[in-house]
C-alpha cells in the first residue's frame, strides 16, 4: 500500500468548556493585573504630585514666615535707631532699648551698641560686661561697615554660638554715622530661627532645612549639620537662585526625595520641605492590597458566572459529541434532535449530523432489510427471524407460528423442473402475503420450508389461519395436471420463549406430513 500514512492522534485531553474556562480566567487574570498596574502608576503618581504639592506649599508658608519675621525685626531695630539717636546717645536709652528688643517674640539672642568706633555702648543680655569693648569690624563677627539694613551670613559669635546678625546703622540728622545697631539670632541652641520652624509640626519624615545665598544650612533638624555647605542639591541650587517650586532629586546623601523650595526675597536664603519618596510612597503597597481584598468577591462571582457560562456554551456541542463517540446506535436520530442548541455552529452541527443520521439510517435499512429477505420470495429469512424472534422477546406479547412445508416437493421439481418449483415457491409466498394480515411476519426459512408468525394470536384462530392457507394453495392452479398442497404445524408462544414454540410447531409438522399431508395439526403442549 502506498501513499501517505494516516496519523492517528490521541484524543485531546482537554474539553471545549476547559478551554472556555481557561481563556475565561485567563483574560479576567491578564485585565486584573493590567488594571491593577494602572491603578498603582496613577496611585503613585498621585501621591507623589501630592506630596510635592504639600512641600512646596509648605515652603512657600514656612518662606513667608520668616520673610515677615526678618521684616518685623528690622522695623523693630529701625524703630529703636530712631529712639536711641534722638536721645543723643544716652546710655540709659541705649540700655533700655536693647534690653526691650530682646525681650520681643523675636528672638533675639544678643542685641549689641557699638559707636562709630566699634566700641560696644550697650548690650543686652547683660550676663558679661562687655561695655568698653571694642568689636573689630573685620572680624568676622558679622558687623560690617555697612550704612544700610543688613542681615550677615552666619558667623561664630564671641560667645562661640554660630549666628546671624541683623544690624542697623545709627545715623544723626546730618548723616553723621553714630554707630550701630545690631541684633544676633544663634542658629543652635534655641535660637530664633529654630523655635520658629522647629515649632512646625512633622510627621512621616517630611522634614525641612533652610539655606543661605551660599548654600550654607542655617537651620536643619539635626543641629550638628547647621553651618554646614550643601553641594549637589538641585532644590538648593534652584532656590539659590530666587526661584520657588518642587522637584524629585537624589539629595547629598543619595536619598531620593520629594522637595519643594521657596525663596525668602528678605534676606536671600532659601527653605527647602522634603520628604524621602519611598516614605511617601510606603502606603501604596497596603492600599493596593486592601484594593485586591475588594475585588476577591466580585472576582469569584465573576468566577462562577464563567463556570456557567462556560457550562452552557459547550452543552450543546458535548452533547453532540457524546452522541456521536459511541457509534450508530437505535434512537441516534432521536438523541441527536433533542440536544438544545441555542447558537449558530451548534445548530448547524446538529442540522449536519442529522441529515448524516438520515443517509445511515436509510443505508442500514437497505442493508438490514438485504440481509434478512430472502431473494427469491422477498419474505423474511432467517436471520429475519432472529431478529424478529428478539423483538418479540422484547416486547412480551404472546403470539403463534405456523410452519409450513411443501408436500413431496421433490416429486415436482422432478417432473416439472427446477424452474416451475421455484416458481410454486415464489407462488405460495404471494399466496401467504395476500392471506397475512396486518402485522404478521412471514419467513422462508429452507428449500420449501416457510414460518409465518402471528403475534397476539391464539391457538384456535392461528389454527384458522394455517387451514385458510392450505385450501388457498390447495384450490390454486400451481401446476398444470395436478395441485401443489402442503402440511401445516402451528404452536403458540406465551412464556416468552420464541425457539421453544418453533420446536413445537415443528413437531406438529412432521405429525402432519406422518398422518397423510395436505393438513394442518396444533402443537399438543
Ligand atoms: P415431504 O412431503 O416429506 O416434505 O416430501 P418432499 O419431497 O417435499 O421432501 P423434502 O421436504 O425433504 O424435500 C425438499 C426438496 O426440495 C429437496 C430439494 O430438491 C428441493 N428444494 C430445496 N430447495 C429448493 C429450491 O430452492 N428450489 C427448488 N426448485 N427445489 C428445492
Ligand atoms: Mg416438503
Ligand atoms: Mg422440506
Amino acid at each position: 500500500m502506498g501513499g501517505k500514512r494516516m496519523r492517528i492522534r490521541k484524543p485531546s485531553r482537554i474539553n471545549l468548556r476547559q478551554l472556555i474556562l481557561l481563556l475565561a480566567v485567563f483574560s479576567a487574570v491578564v485585565m486584573l493585573a493590567g488594571g491593577m498596574a494602572g491603578a498603582y502608576q496613577v496611585q503613585r503618581q498621585q501621591l507623589m504630585a501630592n506630596t510635592l504639592d504639600a512641600n512646596e506649599a509648605f515652603a512657600l508658608k514656612l518662606a513667608r514666615i520668616t520673610s515677615d519675621l526678618l521684616l518685623r525685626a528690622q522695623g523693630n531695630l529701625s524703630y529703636s535707631a530712631g529712639l536711641m539717636v534722638r536721645s543723643g546717645m544716652d546710655p540709659a536709652v541705649l540700655q533700655a532699648e536693647v534690653d526691650r528688643l530682646r525681650h520681643l517674640e523675636l528672638g533675639f539672642n544678643t542685641v549689641t551698641v557699638v559707636d562709630g568706633r566699634g566700641v560696644i555702648q550697650a548690650f543686652s543680655p547683660l550676663t558679661r560686661d562687655l561695655k568698653g569693648r571694642r568689636l573689630d569690624v573685620k572680624n568676622g563677627n558679622g558687623i560690617g561697615e555697612d550704612r544700610v539694613p543688613m542681615i550677615s551670613a552666619p558667623y561664630v559669635s564671641v560667645l562661640g554660638n554660630l549666628a546671624i546678625r541683623l544690624s542697623h546703622p545709627l545715623f544723626d540728622r546730618t548723616g553723621h554715622l553714630l554707630g550701630r545697631l545690631s541684633a544676633t539670632v544663634y542658629l543652635k541652641n534655641d535660637g530664633g530661627l529654630q523655635r520658629l520652624i522647629g515649632e512646625q509640626y512633622f510627621r512621616d519624615g517630611t522634614y525641612v532645612y533652610v539655606v543661605d545665598a551660599q548654600g550654607r544650612l542655617l537651620y536643619h533638624p539635626q543641629p550638628e549639620r547647621i553651618g554646614e555647605i550643601i553641594m549637589n542639591n538641585p532644590a538648593i541650587d534652584s532656590v539659590r537662585k530666587g526661584r520657588s517650586g518642587q522637584m524629585r532629586l537624589v539629595n547629598s546623601r543619595d536619598v531620593d526625595m520629594l522637595a519643594g523650595y521657596a525663596y525668602v526675597p528678605t534676606a536671600d536664603w532659601g527653605v527647602v520641605v522634603q520628604r524621602p519618596t519611598e516614605l511617601a510612597l510606603r502606603g501604596l503597597n497596603a492600599l493596593m492590597l486592601h484594593v485586591l481584598q475588594l475585588a476577591v468577591w466580585p472576582a469569584l462571582a465573576l468566577l462562577a458566572l464563567l463556570w456557567l457560562l462556560s457550562r452552557w456554551i459547550s452543552r450543546p456541542l458535548g452533547e453532540l459529541s457524546q452522541i456521536v463517540q459511541a457509534g450508530y446506535e437505535e434512537g441516534m436520530a432521536r438523541r441527536i434532535a433533542a440536544v438544545k442548541c441555542w447558537y449558530l455552529e451548534a445548530q448547524r452541527l446538529r442540522g449536519a449530523l442529522l441529515a448524516g443520521q438520515g443517509q445511515v439510517r436509510t443505508r442500514m435499512g437497505e442493508l438490514y432489510s438485504a440481509a434478512h429477505t430472502d431473494p427469491l420470495t422477498k419474505l423474511g429469512n432467517r436471520r429475519g427471524l432472529e431478529a424478529a424472534f428478539r423483538a418479540l422477546e422484547e416486547q412480551g406479547l404472546p403470539f403463534a407460528l405456523v410452519a409450513l412445508d411443501i408436500d413431496l416437493f421433490k416429486r415436482i421439481n422432478d417432473q416439472h423442473g427446477h424452474d416451475a418449483g421455484d416458481r410454486v415457491i415464489a407462488g405460495l409466498a404471494d399466496l401467504m402475503r395476500t392471506q397475512a394480515r396486518q402485522g404478521d411476519a412471514l419467513f422462508r426459512l429452507g428449500g420449501e420450508e416457510f414460518l409465518v408468525v402471528l403475534p397476539g394470536c391464539d391457538m384456535a384462530e392461528a389454527v384458522k389461519i394455517a387451514e385458510r392457507l392450505r385450501a388457498a394453495l390447495e384450490g390454486a392452479q400451481m401446476l398444470e395436471g395436478g395441485n401443489v398442497t402442503l402440511s401445516a404445524g402451528v404452536a403458540v408462544c406465551e412464556d416468552g420463549d420464541a425457539w421453544q414454540a418453533l420446536k413445537a410447531a415443528d413437531q406438529a409438522l412432521y405429525r402432519a406430513k406422518q398422518g397423510g399431508r395436505n393438513r394442518v395439526e396444533a402443537d399438543a403442549f
